[in-house]
């Protein structure tokens, strides 16, 4: 977690945006209630007015002591990560959980893929709980059990099913996982990706990577020093993916249409508009971003990176990030004597995970210090054994 040095007053974040309710707004969901999962929350949901929200929800966790272990993702908001015992990205957190064996309730404040990959991770005595079960990722969403069995298909009809090997990211749903622990696949992160995709080229000619087309075209172009001819795009809304047999037949990337709602509003506009604003700036993105933003960005990497990339930068230096704003609001109030802004002066929060608030912390607290077990996300036996395949060959990457 980023914090403030102490002793120094923290300046203002150097944000040209302030938050506002409309960026909690769904994106990428359109406004389909029918989409959501769990948007009801069973019980009294405290008023988010209630001016004991924190002491509640100290009192709750002081109650459980070790029995709870909280997780907070980087793009949780600021009222949730200080009740957190440890912040990461999704997958430090799922292993953070699995060190934890004593602690019986994993309350994981993040998304629901995320949740599952700790159940996945963690014992079977452990539980994990997500406080508000409609907190999803419109990127995992993008890819369904049936539309990658699918896709599956149309490349066995093409005749190379047996040339693939799937990597998936991190960023998907445990049957996604799964389908890739089966078909002799990988899971990777957006820290190494790259390892990942040389492993799967070691082991077949082709890689079908899922669900987030940029990481994978950024990777295999940035690092693989492929082509962008080599990669092509498979869309699961179009019959066969959109694709002739002779494309997939020639491609060596196959990316599932799939991205994150967040970093695909990154515009090659937003760099160079930030250039012009603020001479001398350093460009830093994810790579979840679009691939023309990507090339035009001085820094590319993953949420670690980017902390760590501030943390070691001069006093002085100008950054406009490049990923979720809750993030980058913390990382600017972390290092005042550095000019920290986000690339894009539209707001974008991950609304997604906007959602775990600190009304349903509270009550997920309160719920399990009263010995009710709620939200608890839980993978079928069959989906883990294939998933954690597919999450140790990761772990296996040189
Ligand atoms: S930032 Fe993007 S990938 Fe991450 S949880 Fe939100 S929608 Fe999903």
């Amino acid at each position: 977690m980023t914090t403030t040095p102490t002793g120094t007053e923290p300046r203002k974040a150097a944000l040209d945006v302030a938050p506002t309710p409309l960026a909690l707004l769904l994106l990428g969901r359109e406004a389909d209630p029918r989409s959501e999962r769990g948007v009801e929350c069973p019980g009294d949901l405290p008023s988010p007015s209630d001016p004991d929200l924190v002491e509640r929800a100290r009192t709750a966790k002081a109650k459980l002591g070790d029995r709870v272990f909280v997780l907070g993702h980087h793009y949780q908001r600021d009222e949730v990560i200080q009740f957190a015992d440890v912040t990461g990205d999704s997958f430090k957190l799922a292993r953070d959980a699995a060190a934890r064996p004593e602690a019986e309730y994993i309350v994981f404040c993040g998304v629901h893929f995320m949740a599952e990959s700790a159940d996945i991770l963690t014992s079977d005595d452990q539980k994990v709980v997500l406080p508000d079960l409609a907190a999803g990722c419109s990127m995992a969403d993008m890819a369904t059990a049936e539309q990658v069995a699918e896709c599956w298909d149309v490349l066995t009809e093409a005749g190379i099913a047996g040339q693939v090997v799937p990597v998936s990211y991190m960023n998907s749903s445990a049957d996604i996982k799964a389908f890739t622990g089966r078909h002799g696949g990988t899971i990777c992160t957006s820290s190494n990706a790259q390892r990942a995709l040389e492993w799967a080229f070691e082991q077949g000619e082709k890689v079908l990577f899922l669900p987030d087309q940029h990481l994978g075209r950024n990777t295999a172009v940035r690092d693989l020093g492929m082509s962008l001819d080599d990669c092509v795009v498979y869309n699961p809304h179009k019959p066969n993916g959109g694709l002739t047999a002779e494309q997939l037949r020639s491609a060596k990337m196959i990316l599932w249409r799939g991205h994150c709602s967040v970093h695909g509003r990154f515009s090659l506009d937003s760099v160079e508009d930030v250039r012009n604003r603020i001479p001398g700036v350093n460009v830093l993105v994810h790579p979840e971003c679009k691939h023309e933003v990507v090339a035009a960005a001085d820094y590319v990497g993953s949420t670690e990176y980017i902390i760590k990339t501030l943390d070691a930068a001069p006093a002085g230096s100008k950054w406009a990030i490049g990923t979720e704003l809750n993030l980058v609001r913390r990382v600017a109030n972390a290092h005042p004597d550095k000019e920290v802004v986000f690339l894009d002066r539209t707001v974008c929060f991950c609304s997604t995970m906007n959602r775990i608030d600190l009304p349903h912390l509270v009550w997920t607290l309160e719920s399990l210090a009263e010995g009710t077990l709620v939200n608890r996300i839980r993978v079928d036996e069959e989906t883990e054994h294939y998933a954690k395949l597919a999450l140790e060959r990761m772990l296996a990457l040189p």
